[in-house]
């Protein structure tokens, strides 16, 4: 009896790490969505110049298309960051624009 309830709570435990893993890999992407470094929290930075009336985008968070799977609508897409040099790899699903 009590090495079952053992293996219920070990069993419990594995479910909330992988729930929390796939949270901070969604919140990550989230932030570097966002132009945000989830390591480094290094944000994109904007200037005004008066001069000539424009805003200037210095991104921090780079991304690359690494592989594109079309019809099956993943895309894998690596994000680096500038300032750490931090890389990331996500797949992302897209919705597929392939005609059936
Ligand atoms: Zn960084």
């Amino acid at each position: 009896m009590q090495t079952l309830f053992i293996i219920l709570i070990l069993f419990l435990i594995s479910i909330f790490s992988v729930l929390l893993y796939f949270k901070t890999k969604v919140n990550r992407l989230d932030l570097l969505n966002s132009g945000e470094c989830p390591t480094c929290k290094q944000k994109r930075k904007t200037f005004f110049d008066k001069n000539t009336n424009t805003t200037f985008t210095s991104e921090v968070i780079s991304s690359r298309v690494l592989r594109n799977h079309g019809c099956s609508g993943v895309i894998e897409v690596e994000y680096s960051c500038k300032n750490c040099g931090l890389k990331e790899v996500h797949s992302i699903n897209s919705s597929s624009n392939c005609g059936v």
